[in-house]
Parts: C-alpha cells; structure tokens; sequence
C-alpha cells in the first residue's frame, strides 16, 4: 500500500494526534504542523489534534500552538514533520509514543519512527503534506492551505531555490485552484518588515568579510546586539536575504546566543555543498542551507575555513 494511504490509515484510527517539528520554528516547521491539524479536523472534526513546541514570536501570525501535557502520550498518534534527528524535537519525547510517524525532507540523520517518509526532493515539509492530502481522503481548507503555502514559500525563499521543481509547481497550483487562498495576504504576513529590520540588513552587507574564494562570513557579538538592538535570531535570519550577490558563492552568519551561550551559524549557498561542514560542527542542514551551534568565536573561524575550502573546490570545478 502506498505510504500515504498507510499514514490516512492510522490518522483515521487515532482520536488523538499529537504533531510535532524541530526546535528552532521556522514557517514550513510551523506551516507544515498547523496546516496539517487543520486539514485533519476539516476532514474528522471530532478528533483531538495538538501541534506542540516552543512558539516563535515572529511567525506567530502562522497560528496558535497547544500545550503538551504528558497524558498525551497514551494511546495518541506522533506525526513528526521536518525534523531528520531525534534531538532536535521540540516539545516530546517520540520514544514514548506507541505509534509514531515522521514525514521529512531533510537527508535522514535518525530513524525513530514506525512510518517514516523522507523525500530530500521535496522542497518543503509543507510541500509532503500537499502530497498527504492530495493522495488520501484528506480534506484541504483554505486556512490549512495558507499556512501549507508558507510553509513552501519559506522554504523555497519565494520559489528562488532548485527544488521548487514542477512537483512543488503542480501541488501548488492545484492548491491555489481548490482554496483560492488570497496569496498577497500571506506575502505580507512573512515579508512585511520595519526600516529598522531593512537597516539590519544593511549593518551586514556593509559590514560582511568577503574571502578570495567568494565566502561571506560575519560575527555578531554581544555587543554589537546591543549597539543595533536586536537579537540573535533575528540577525541570522538576514542570511535569507543575501541569496543574489554576485561576490559570493555562500556565505554564513555568526551570532552570539546569550541564552545558551554559543555562537549561532547560519549558512547559506547557492553552489558549494555546505551541509558536510555544518555536520562537522555537530550541525546539519540541506545542502544549500544548512546551521550549527558553536563553542566560541575561535571556532567560528575554524568553520570559516572550512566552508572556504569547499567554495575553492566548487569554484576550480566551475
Ligand atoms: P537556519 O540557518 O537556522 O535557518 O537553518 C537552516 C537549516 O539547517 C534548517 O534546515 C535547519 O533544520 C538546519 N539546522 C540549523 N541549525 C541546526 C543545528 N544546530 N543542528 C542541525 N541542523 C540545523
């Protein structure tokens, strides 16, 4: 039986679903879970579904989360999206769970789960639980489109990356025809930014190191945080935002992350494979973006190194 049928199966089964995604939310962890409790109470709506996790403030606008108390864990149904390790789930513990399903489209780190589906061709979790829904009896409404169609939209940083192939095209399209979800709305939510945000932007592009190899990099200490009044997660989060610099090849983020006192490294490229350095530094990712947490700033460079090395061997091979 297809894997899509098998997981309709057990959702019927459940009365109770708990979904989770990985620490750290961004819109396709969040789009893909609250999208899919929203397809599933359209379609059974005497089920008791949770979307468990750590909000994130700034992509509230995606939706509300539930709280997780342990009695969930009996007799209820995981759905894991998005996550490839079993370290980084937010929220639960997958091992207690008798039933446990993960649908990701990061390379496979952990399998942890009874039905796992991973398609590292998929752009986006989200765009897997299009693949869910348009499979099996799942019935699509327009508030779990608009949140799957972030999902995808974040991933794919606006349909820019490669794997916005014709898969994503198709699922999308059939989407917007079955909801008519107004798109510029959603544009909005996640792109709407103040000038204080767009003068971040360009504290980084005056200010990154650009190597002889094309790698940009730049460390934000706890000072600087300071001096332009911001946080960790915002800055590194600009790394979306320098895709099309005609200098670099890739290009990462440091910052200092007070609360757990490491150095956030956000990574990003649009040639050099860079998921095998992430990983070295306990980190991972896609092959074009990928993260990690380091110890220090010594360490930081170290990666810099790293990731140049690699921007040399693509750019000999060019
Ligand atoms: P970010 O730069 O934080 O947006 O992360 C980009 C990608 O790298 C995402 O797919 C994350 O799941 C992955 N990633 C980020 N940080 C880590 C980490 N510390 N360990 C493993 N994967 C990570």
């Amino acid at each position: 039986m297809n894997v899509y049928k098998r997981i309709y199966r057990e959702i019927k089964k459940y009365q109770t679903i708990v979904i989770a995604r990985h620490i750290g939310a961004d819109p396709d962890a969040l789009g893909s879970t609250l999208g899919l409790k929203d397809v599933i109470l359209n379609t059974f709506p005497n089920k008791k579904v949770y979307t468990v996790g750590t909000p994130a403030s700034k992509h509230k606008y995606i939706g509300q989360l539930d709280t997780f108390d342990e009695s969930m864990y009996n007799n209820s149904l995981l759905i894991v999206l998005d996550t490839p390790d079993i370290k980084r789930v937010d929220g639960v513990d997958p091992l207690k769970f008798s039933k446990k399903i993960k649908i990701d489209h990061h390379p496979l780190v952990d399998k942890y789960c009874d039905i796992e589906v991973i398609d590292t061709s998929s752009s986006s979790a989200s765009q897997l639980i299009l693949e869910l829904v348009f499979s099996t009896k799942l019935k699509l409404n327009k508030s779990g489109a608009e949140k799957l169609f972030t999902g995808i939209v974040g991933d794919t940083n606006r349909f820019l990356f490669y794997y916005s192939s014709y898969r994503t095209f198709y699922l999308v399209s059939r989407l917007l025809k079955e909801t008519n979800i107004d798109i510029t709305k959603v544009y909005e939510s996640m792109y709407l930014k103040s000038i204080e945000d767009k003068k971040l932007q360009s504290y980084i592009v005056n200010n990154i190191k650009i190597t002889d190899y094309s790698l940009g990099y730049i460390m934000i200490n706890q000072d600087i945080l300071d001096e332009l009044n911001t946080d960790v997660a915002t800055i590194t989060n600009i790394v979306n935002d320098l895709t099309y610099i005609k200098e670099m090849v890739a290009w990462v983020i440091f910052a200092y992350d007070k609360a757990n006192n490491n150095i956030r490294a956000s990574i990003r490229s649009r040639g050099p494979i860079i998921n095998e350095i992430a990983s070295k530094y306990n980190g991972g990712g896609h092959i074009y973006a990928s993260g990690a947490r380091l110890d220090n700033f010594d360490e930081a460079l170290k990666m810099v190194e790293d990731l140049n090395d690699v921007c040399k061997t693509y750019l000999d091979k060019i």
